[in-house]
């Protein structure tokens, strides 16, 4: 196993440099709320693995530049965004550096014409959903935790949503990518020369997926392209009971048809 080193004062202060001092956590109170997702955790396990610093970059020039910095150093670095996720996959088991994606939360463009938003990584699909709602559209993700999650991290566990049923998971409404890998180098995947279109036929359209549901292993993903808008027309269907569930699928199937975009079932009797 890789013997990795701790961050010295030199580490933080070469961090300061690159993100500035403002954006370096270093403090016991600041890095405790990074020993923990939304993964229910016993209380003797509480704040058993914490980062040893937190950055929050704001460009990904300075991705590429933390990264070069960990990788020569040989320090464990790990991506979160809001930390919703359930599985404890964001917590630095290994301490290291915790790269924090929160104020990498702007939306780049929303192109209506393709039916494509490209964003920064850190933005929450609530914001991106209320943006998109101004202008008449929804985002096709929306998972429980909409109000904080972040695209990058649904996208890093290629999240679902009760709006799939229409728009499937969010693998499937990423055209691109752009990534800073382990190594420092930032790429793009998918999309074509824009980044906007689903483009199969030659190249490399397939690599997106390497980087889709890998939970931020292989490359920190800063900025994404996703596609499959929709018109805000909703539809909120409820089930009673188990008997009905057949004619409520049939009835939001004809839905999907015609442009209606979420179904909710519930069982009250469940
Ligand atoms: C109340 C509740 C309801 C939920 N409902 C759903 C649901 O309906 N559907 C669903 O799919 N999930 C659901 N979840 C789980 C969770 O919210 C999702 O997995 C969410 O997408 C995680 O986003 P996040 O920004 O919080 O990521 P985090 O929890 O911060 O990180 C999750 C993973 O992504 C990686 N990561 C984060 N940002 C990046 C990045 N920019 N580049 C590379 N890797 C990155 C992290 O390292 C980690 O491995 C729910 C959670 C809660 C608490």
């Amino acid at each position: 196993m890789t013997e990795y080193k701790k961050v010295n004062s030199h580490i933080t202060k070469a961090l300061a440099e690159i993100v500035r001092t403002e954006n370096v956590l270093v403090d016991d109170y600041e890095l405790i709320p990074y020993t923990r997702d939304h993964q229910w955790v016993k209380r003797s396990d509480l704040f058993t693995s914490r980062p040893e610093v937190v950055v929050l970059p704001e460009s990904a020039e300075q991705i590429v530049k933390i990264v070069y910095l960990a990788n020569r150093e040989k320090i464990p670095i790990v991506p979160c965004g809001a930390r919703t996720g359930m599985t404890g996959n964001c917590v630095p088991i290994y301490g290291g550096i915790q790269v924090d994606m929160k104020k990498m939360n702007k939306i780049i463009e929303i192109d209506e014409d393709n039916m494509v938003a490209v964003v920064q990584a850190g933005i929450s699909l609530y914001k991106l959903d209320q943006e998109l709602r101004k202008r008449g559209f929804i985002c096709g993700h929306m998972p429980g935790s909409q109000p904080t999650a972040t695209v990058g991290g649904a996208i890093s566990t290629n999240g679902w949503s009760e709006r799939r049923m229409k728009y499937g998971d969010i693998r499937n409404q990423v055209t691109s990518l752009k990534v800073v890998l382990p190594t420092g180098e930032l790429v793009k995947v998918g999309g074509g020369v824009s980044g906007k279109v689903e483009k199969s036929s030659v190249g490399f359209g397939g690599m997106k997926y390497l980087f889709i549901g890998t939970w931020g292993n292989i490359g920190n993903s800063y900025r994404s392209n996703i596609e499959n808008l929709s018109y805000a027309r909703t539809s909120l269907h409820s089930s009673n009971s188990i008997q009905l569930f057949r004619p409520r699928v049939q009835s939001c199937a004809e839905n999907v048809h015609d442009g209606y975009s979420i179904f909710i079932f519930a069982d009250r009797r469940s």
